[in-house]
């Protein structure tokens, strides 16, 4: 039945191809305006739809009834069925894979690339599955072929290994780079597909499948298909338990939970629940490196990083994004990544990101601890003039704030816009020589402002303006408006007042 899935839904024209629109976009021109390469490299990452492109791009080209403005086949004529049955002379598809695969290449595709197409209109297509796994002698042959190309003939290259494939091969070709299928997408096709087969299947079973396909979409039919075929038109949890296995997020949030708050007796009893339990530990990890993983973009790069999970989940990763330490995390994920053999199942991108972000956390440590330095260094504190720091006196500390302010508000804007245009709706409702509690009117503005870079760079702003390291809290402020009101009012005014207004806040 999953075969059977992915087969019946092969897409049987570009529109229906999830996916690679630039590649779409580029094969579809070139069969309207005849403007064909000789060779084409397919590159990119299996269940990406190269064979499925090949395929389809090979058809057009040899349709009869294709019209000359469209570039899909009409999938019904005589050579369209051929070439969908695999039974065309004109379409010939090699695993180099194989041993046949190499053997082919060598003694027989090339001889075979002389004679002309059958289809006198249409073109001869090669299409040779996993190129680079192809002999050396298999490879040179192809290479004279592709140096004087016959008429009428082209090659479509696919591999998952391109740093395999000679560079005097890939120079002579169209090269098109595959991306992974994004889970939206893969969503969306498998919700299409359910509704063709009539069967119901409930939304986060489609997320989890297409989270597990990692972008491969071939992957995700398989394992909806081998869903359906359990079912008799009703999918549900216990069900896809059978061929997914048992999700095991929320045991790896509670992981991350006793990791964050330091707690080796939890981390360690969790472990090893999970083991009894007779949890698949390999899957376990490669999820808690992915829920690390998310953690730390979330941090990094706030609402704008889509999460991907369900609710209650996407509410534990923002928690701990607010409360794990940037550095803490990155330390976790490169000590996962070194103790464990998880490559397999790694998110590709994940060492270069963690090196970016190990780099600039070194930098922004140092930017950070730079003025601390500067007030202990004698040396510093005598090229720059030396700054007041707060001191005990609530009163002087008040109207030193007051004055600054704008200031403060100016020095944010570089670092970022939305940052200064919060603290212009913000004002402090208490302040003393170690600390800071600034009020705030919604809770949205709270949870951007304590997001750990956003605090620490505030920090700095703090130290630089008023010459002293306070630590600062946020507080939502019930009465917003009149505190606000009142505060940007006695800017003007008698600082006193000021005092006076806030003074029940003042410690
Ligand atoms: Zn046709």
């Amino acid at each position: 039945m999953s075969e059977v899935i992915y087969r019946k839904y092969r897409p049987m024209t570009f529109q229906e191809v999830v996916g690679q629109k630039p590649i779409k976009i580029t094969l579809q021109n070139e069969t309207v305006s005849g403007n064909v390469a000789h060779a084409y490299l397919f590159v990119g990452p299996r269940g990406t739809g190269k064979t499925t492109l090949a395929r389809l791009f090979a058809r057009s080209l040899n349709c009869i009834n294709r019209k000359d403005d469209s570039s899909e086949p009409c999938n019904e004529c005589e050579i369209c069925n051929l070439i969908i049955n695999g039974r065309s002379m004109d379409v010939i598809e090699i695993d180099a894979a194989s041993h046949t695969g190499v053997d082919n290449v060598r003694e027989n595709i090339i001889a075979n690339a002389q004679v002309p197409p059958f289809n006198n209109k249409g073109f001869k297509v090669f299409v040779i599955d996993e190129v680079h796994m192809l002999s050396k002698s298999a490879f040179n042959a192809l290479l004279k072929t592709l140096e004087e190309p016959p008429k009428k003939v082209i090659f479509i290259l696919a591999t998952t290994e391109i740093h395999k494939v000679p560079e005097t091969i890939i120079s002579r070709c169209q090269r098109f780079d595959f991306k992974k299928i994004p889970q939206v997408d893969i969503i969306k096709r498998m919700a299409w597909i359910i509704t063709q087969e009539k069967v119901t299947v409930p939304e986060n079973i489609l997320a989890e499948i297409a989270r597990r396909s990692e972008g491969c979409l071939r992957d995700a039919e398989s394992l909806l298909g081998q869903i359906i075929s359990l079912s008799q038109g009703n999918v549900t949890d216990e069900l896809a338990s059978l061929v997914l296995p048992r999700s095991n997020w929320h045991e790896v949030d509670t992981l991350v939970e006793a990791l964050r708050m330091k707690n080796m007796s939890t981390a360690l009893n969790q472990i090893n629940k999970l083991v009894s339990e007779g949890i698949d530990l390999e899957d376990f990890i490669s999820n808690l490196i992915d829920f690390l993983r998310q953690i730390m973009l979330y941090q990094i790069i706030g609402p704008e990083f889509s999460l991907d999970f369900s609710e209650d989940l996407t509410e534990a990763i923002k928690q701990h994004a607010r409360e794990f330490p940037l550095k803490d995390l990155s330390r976790l994920l490169n000590i996962l990544l070194s103790k464990l053999s998880v490559k397999d199942s790694m998110i590709d991108q994940l060492p270069l990101e963690l090196a970016c972000v190990e780099f600039l956390l070194d930098e922004n440590e140092i930017l950070q601890n730079k003025p601390t330095i500067q007030v202990n260094a004698p040396t510093v504190d005598t090229v720059e003039p030396k700054k007041k720091p707060l001191t005990s006196n609530n009163k002087a500390n008040f109207s030193k704030f007051q004055a600054e302010w704008p200031k403060i508000v100016q020095e944010t804007k570089p670092f970022n816009h939305s940052l200064s245009a919060i603290l212009q709706t913000s004002h402090p409702i208490n302040i003393d020589d170690k600390s800071i509690t600034i009020g705030l009117e919604y809770s949205f503005h709270m949870e951007q402002l304590n997001k750990p870079q956003i605090k620490s760079h505030l920090v700095e702003v703090f130290n630089k303006v008023l010459g002293c390291k306070l630590d600062i809290n946020f507080q939502l402020d019930d009465k917003h408006k009149e505190n606000h009101n009142n505060f940007k009012g006695i800017q003007e005014k008698d600082v006193g007042e000021a005092i006076d207004i806030f003074g029940g806040e003042v410690v």
